[in-house]
């Protein structure tokens, strides 16, 4: 008899999702196996608010880093470091929590428009 949940993969490595990929390959509702698979996607691509940091006011308290949900704020040496925007997805928790307002959100649209207007500058 074949088990209702035959393909739900425990144990099974799934591969890595690629858009040439049929239907046939994916696995069943898309689930995926591996733990830390977030790590290999670019999951900033869809942000369309960035958060800044202004150095100047931040005082390095890392409750941005503690709150963040996708783990995007890097601290080195118990300091605010950066950002990784390839993962960050602009929810704005960071700007929200930070207590000295050292994080400012802008519009990745507004941002693209004057690299260009600089750009046509140079
Ligand atoms: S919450 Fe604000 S002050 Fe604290 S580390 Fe983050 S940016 Fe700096
Ligand atoms: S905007 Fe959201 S995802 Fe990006 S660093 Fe801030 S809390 Fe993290």
């Amino acid at each position: 008899m074949t088990p209702f949940n035959r393909n739900f993969g425990q144990g099974k490595r799934t591969k890595a999702v690629r858009p040439d990929m049929n239907w046939e390959e994916i696995t069943k509702a898309g689930n995926v196996y591996e733990p830390g698979n977030a790590n290999t996607y670019e999951t900033g691509d869809w942000r369309t608010i960035r958060p800044v940091w202004n150095k100047d006011r931040c005082i390095h308290c890392l409750i941005c880093w503690r709150y963040c949900p996708d783990a995007s704020i890097i601290a080195t040496d118990g300091k605010f470091d950066s950002f990784d925007y390839k993962h960050c997805k602009g929810c704005g928790i960071c700007a929200n929590v930070c207590p000295v307002h050292a994080i400012d959100m802008f519009s990745e649209d507004e941002m693209d428009r004057q690299k260009e207007a600089k750009r046509n500058e140079e």
